[in-house]
């Protein structure tokens, strides 16, 4: 075991989250001392490329905007779409950002972001996974990491988890993934044969009954394709088959031109993408805290393009958190996580909520699985008396987190064990509650137990 200095704070993970959390510490407050673990060394293919305009005003924050520039992503001019109707238009409404943003070369960029973050003067230990940790006595975390065949142990009062969706540190706290729904993304790689055929500011997204394609021009002379569906749909089309994948490239009416243009590589590589919260995103016990950052905190639908975004944003709110914690004494100390809880929260309704709005405009599939679960729709009405179904109370336990904690998930169960109408099952789940889920997630929850026949409707209140 090598024995690794004490740091004031551990980032555990080195992608864009983990990155911009150094990166945006050691500017806030040099005087602290920040390792930045990273399982990788920036060699393996990556995945999301597309990046807002917006991205400027946080790079030049971290104080990486002229090394980006000189990186050498490509250009990318807003997006294409067939969504909601056959024909491709540029969609003024595209979740995508607007105007020029940047097909990036993840792996240069991902790489670029952990080097500035060591000039800056963050301890980088690349190639480096996270094994495990344990509580000290008195205070502070040790961590084991795994480098070759070396394991070195490094100590820190304050760990945060930028691990990406798995959220391997936070989910050991207790913490848990909220799931949203079931998203795939099938990716398969095509060199450009014929760059004459697809203009160099390429990107097209188009909706299909199952899903949705999503393909863009990338730097040298490629082009990624990405079959977007939930698990399910996916599995009972056998859309992981690359005959399968190819032979629905082929019927799409306006992605499959990079079939012309170019030759299929290797795969599809099936990568998940569903939204997803966790819960909690930050917690401390005796003089140690934690916080999660970037996908481990919170997924967004690939179809938005802004998990990158969100990872740097985040990074800058989790600097502030972690800095705020070592400062402050007693109560304090919470007040910094709890803001940053509610800032996560906050910022993933409000996604939820446009996710909504944008699967919306999409109506030509109306009875399809994969756009009626996009809808949001509540058929369930206030008045309606739930009642727990006494048969199904295992399967209430195993549940998997849909849209609240399965223990959240079991609460409700249990609640409706005294039939009572829905308005009420909602305001009693959220007493007690530090930080209560909204209406509307908890109104989805009980329609997807009705759905699963753990919860029945008997009746209705009178007005
Ligand atoms: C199909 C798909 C398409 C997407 N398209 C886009 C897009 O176009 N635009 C966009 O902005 N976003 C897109 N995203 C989202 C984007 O990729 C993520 O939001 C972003 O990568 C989040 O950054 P992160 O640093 O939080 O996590 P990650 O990028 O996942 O980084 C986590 C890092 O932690 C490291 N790690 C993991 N476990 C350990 C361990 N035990 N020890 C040490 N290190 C570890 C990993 O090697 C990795 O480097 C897409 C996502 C998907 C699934």
């Amino acid at each position: 075991v090598v024995e690794g200095r004490s740091h004031d704070v551990v980032i555990l993970g080195g992608g864009p989250g983990g990155a911009a959390t150094g990166l945006a510490l050691s500017r806030h407050d040099p005087s602290l001392s920040v390792a930045l673990v990273e399982a990788s060394d920036y060699a393996s293919v990556r995945i999301g490329e597309t990046l807002s305009p917006r991205v400027r005003e946080l790079l030049a924050h971290l104080g990486v905007w002229e090394a980006f520039l000189e990186d050498g992503h490509g250009a990318a001019y807003g997006t294409s779409a067939a969504w909601g109707g056959e024909e491709v238009y540029e969609n003024e409404f595209l979740f995508h950002a607007q105007g020029e943003g940047w097909h990036l070369d993840r792996r240069r960029f991902d790489a670029l972001l952990a080097r500035e973050a060591e000039r800056a003067g963050v301890a980088v230990f690349r190639g480096a996974r996270y094994l495990r940790h344990r509580a000290r006595r008195g205070g502070g975390w040790e961590l084991h990491l795994r480098r070759g065949e070396e394991e070195i142990r490094l100590e820190a009062p304050f760990v945060v988890d930028a691990t990406g969706r798995r959220a391997a540190f936070a989910r050991r706290q207790g913490a848990s993934r909220v799931i949203f729904d079931r998203l795939l993304g099938l990716y398969l790689f095509f060199e450009l044969e014929s760059p004459e055929l697809l203009p160099a500011t390429f990107t097209l997204v188009e909706a299909w009954e199952e899903g949705w394609w999503y393909s863009a021009r990338l730097p040298g002379d490629r082009v990624v394709v990405a079959l977007m569906s939930d698990g399910d749909r996916v599995a009972e089309l056998g859309l992981r088959r690359r005959g399968r994948w190819l032979e629905e490239l082929g019927r799409t009416r306006h992605t499959r031109r990079v079939l012309a243009a170019g030759r299929p590589g290797p795969g599809p590589t099936v990568h998940a993408a569903q939204s997803q919260l966790l819960a909690p995103v930050a917690g401390s016990a005796e003089g140690r805290g934690w916080l999660a950052v970037g996908d481990a905190a919170s997924t967004f639908d690939p179809l938005s393009s802004h998990g990158i975004f969100k990872a740097l944003r985040f990074g800058i709110y989790a600097a502030y958190a972690a800095a705020d914690f070592l400062r402050g004494e007693g109560p304090d100390r919470h007040r910094s996580l709890d803001k940053y809880q509610r800032r996560a929260e906050g910022s993933f309704e409000s996604y939820l909520a446009t996710r909504t709005d944008y699967y919306r405009q999409e109506q030509r599939w109306p009875e399809a699985p994969f756009w009626r679960r996009r809808f949001g729709l509540i058929a369930l009405s206030p008045r309606q008396i739930l009642t727990a179904v006494p048969e199904k109370a295992a399967e209430a336990r195993r549940e998997p987190a849909l849209y609240l904690p399965a223990p959240h998930l079991e609460h409700l169960w249990e609640l409706c064990r005294t039939p009572r109408p829905a308005h009420e099952v909602v305001t009693a789940c959220k007493q007690g509650q530090e930080h209560p889920a909204s209406d509307h997630r908890i109104i989805l929850a009980l329609e997807h137990l009705l759905a699963r026949g753990v919860l029945r409707v008997d009746g209705s209140s009178p007005a």
